[in-house]
Parts: structure tokens; C-alpha cells; sequence
């Protein structure tokens, strides 16, 4: 229907480890959606947006094509998605609109305890458990090195133990799974964390105008996820040293208390992390009541 052309329609991943991270973004951002009902397509009530729930694996597919507008997938699915429609003359394009901070791990090759590992050159030749294989088959080229793979698109770490490969090349975050299964980790060979990515086909005027809303919203999410509001009170001669301490803060506001003129209280915006040991620091130079808080939401 010709109202549905005017929703920008966003892939996300239906169940798995993306999952509540993306839709969790999308509420922050403002998005009543309406999951209840369990389809396909969740509608969001207040903005023109759709959201589509889908397999992780498909959605570089769906927004290469063009069905959907935008997507949310590791880019360790969206890179190898690409290099296999590279190989295959199909159209690869997309646009990565930023990487988002949730779903960090790494792709690396791992082999049984047992076996010797004497750096890059020793992997040559060996039969590797994947559901990557062209990110694998990079890294090997990159390296001068040939590899034979095995694709597996679950439970690729138990490969080796039924002889099914020498070694396997999957996603790790903790490295708990690996040591479950007798594995050690030898090379890490891809770096990924969720993207936010758009098609390459020109969006209507009204869905570029949701957009244009959307992508201020996500940063400013991202943005305060980070940041902490400080607030402490601090010896008025110190203050310049209290200052000098606060990670990425802006200009702070300087409070009197009240019956007290040694003392003032400080309020401030950090948008790093903020650390106990800084927390420490400023307890020595004599601060104290020191509270840091979490922020919703940040704007400009
Ligand atoms: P599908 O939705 O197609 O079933 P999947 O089987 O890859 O996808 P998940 O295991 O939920 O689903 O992984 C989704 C994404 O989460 C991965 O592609 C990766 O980007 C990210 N991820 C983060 N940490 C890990 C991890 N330790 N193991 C696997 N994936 C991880």
C-alpha cells in the first residue's frame, strides 16, 4: 500500500544475541513497538517506521536488495554477506551509517589444546570448521596462506573433536565455549561490533525525513549509554586539580554550599567511562559525597 512506501522499514534480528540490544536502542530512541503479536513486521505506533524480525544471516541480503531500508547485524555477518555477493556478481552495496557499541566479539581460529602451534605459517594447509569461510579465505590471502574449509553454520566448535576438522574459525567474545571444548585460541583475524547500515537505493522524502530524525536519536542514545553525571562536593582550592581528573567533561558547574566557603559543590558531565580509581584520586585531593548517576537521554 502507498503507506507503507512512506515507512522506513528496519531489519533486526528475531531471537539471538543482538536482539534485545536493537530493539532496546529503538525504544530509547522514542519507538513504541508492537511486539505482541509476534509477525514478521512489528509496526511502530508512534513514528512511520517497520520493523522487520529476521534470521541475522539474512539481513545484509534484504538490505542489499532493497526490501528493507536499514538493518542491525554484526559486522562479521554483514562482511562476509558482501565478499560471497562480490564472488558471485551480485550486487554488494550498502552504506554503514555507524557502528553501534553492543555485540562486540571476534572472529578467530582456534585449534585443539594438544596441537603445536608455531605461529601463522603452521595453519597452512589445515581443514578449518566455519560459517565464515570468506572472511577466512581472506585472512589466508592476506597471509600467503591456504586453508581448507568445512561450513558449518552451528555448533562449529565441537568439529575437531568428531574429526571433522583440524582447527575451527568462530566468533568469540569470553573464550568460556573454546575452553569447554579442549580449543585454544590462536589467531584473532576479525573485529566486529552491530552496524547500522542502509541500502544504496535513494529513500522517498518522507522516509529521509524519519531518518533524518532517527540517526540524531541513536547518537544521542549511544552518547549518554556512556556518560555519567558527576556530582561531588570539593575543597575550593583544589579545584582546579578536581578538574583536571574528569575524563571528557565539559566546563563544570561550580555550586556554593550552604554555611560554607572552603568548600563547593561540582557538578559535571563525564562522557567516558568513569572509574572507581578516579573515583579514588578525587577522595585524596578531599572531595567527598561523590555521585555518579546514569543519563537517559543527550542532546547537542
Ligand atoms: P541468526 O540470527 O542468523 O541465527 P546467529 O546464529 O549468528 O544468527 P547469534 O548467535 O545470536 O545468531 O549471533 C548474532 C551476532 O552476535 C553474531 O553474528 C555476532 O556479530 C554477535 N556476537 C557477539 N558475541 C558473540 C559470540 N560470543 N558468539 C557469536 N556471536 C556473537
Amino acid at each position: 500500500t502507498t503507506t507503507d512506501k512512506n515507512r522506513l522499514r528496519i531489519a533486526i534480528q528475531k531471537s539471538g544475541r543482538l536482539s534485545d540490544e536493537s530493539q532496546s536502542l529503538f525504544k530509547r530512541c522514542g519507538m513504541k513497538i508492537n511486539l505482541a503479536d509476534r509477525r514478521l513486521l512489528a509496526h511502530v505506533a508512534n513514528m512511520p517506521i517497520d520493523l522487520m524480525l529476521v534470521r541475522s544471516s539474512d539481513i545484509p541480503g534484504l538490505v542489499m536488495d532493497g526490501v528493507c531500508d536499514l538493518g542491525i547485524v554484526g559486522d562479521n555477518t554483514l562482511e562476509e554477506h558482501a565478499l560471497e555477493r562480490e564472488l558471485t556478481n551480485e550486487n554488494s552495496d550498502y552504506d554503514k551509517i555507524m557502528s553501534l557499541k553492543f555485540g562486540a566479539c571476534r572472529l578467530s581460529i582456534a585449534l585443539p589444546e594438544e596441537t603445536e602451534y608455531q605461529g601463522i605459517q603452521s595453519l597452512d594447509g589445515m581443514r578449518l570448521a566455519t560459517t565464515y569461510p570468506r572472511l577466512l579465505t581472506r585472512f589466508g590471502n592476506d597471509n600467503n596462506i591456504k586453508f581448507e574449509f568445512c561450513k558449518l553454520n552451528g555448533s562449529v566448535e565441537v568439529a575437531p573433536r568428531v574429526g571433522l576438522a583440524d582447527g575451527i574459525c568462530d566468533l568469540v567474545s569470553t573464550g568460556t565455549t573454546l575452553e569447554a571444548n579442549g580449543l585454544k585460541e590462536v589467531e584473532v583475524i576479525y573485529q566486529s561490533k552491530a552496524a547500522l547500515i542502509q541500502g544504496s537505493q535513494p529513500l522517498s522524502a518522507e522516509k529521509q525525513k524519519t531518518l533524518n530524525t532517527l540517526i540524531p536519536r541513536i547518537e544521542g542514545v549511544l552518547k549518554a549509554k556512556e556518560s555519567k553525571y558527576i556530582m561531588m562536593h570539593a575543597p575550593k582550592d583544589k579545584l582546579n586539580e578536581v578538574v583536571a581528573l574528569m575524563p571528557g567533561s565539559e566546563t563544570p558547574t561550580v555550586l556554593p554550599l550552604a554555611e560554607r566557603d572552603d568548600r563547593v559543590a561540582i557538578h559535571m558531565v563525564s562522557t567516558e567511562t568513569f572509574f572507581w580509581e578516579t573515583m579514588e584520586e578525587l577522595k585524596e585531593l578531599g572531595c567527598n559525597s561523590i555521585l555518579v548517576m546514569p543519563i537517559e537521554k543527550m542532546m547537542g
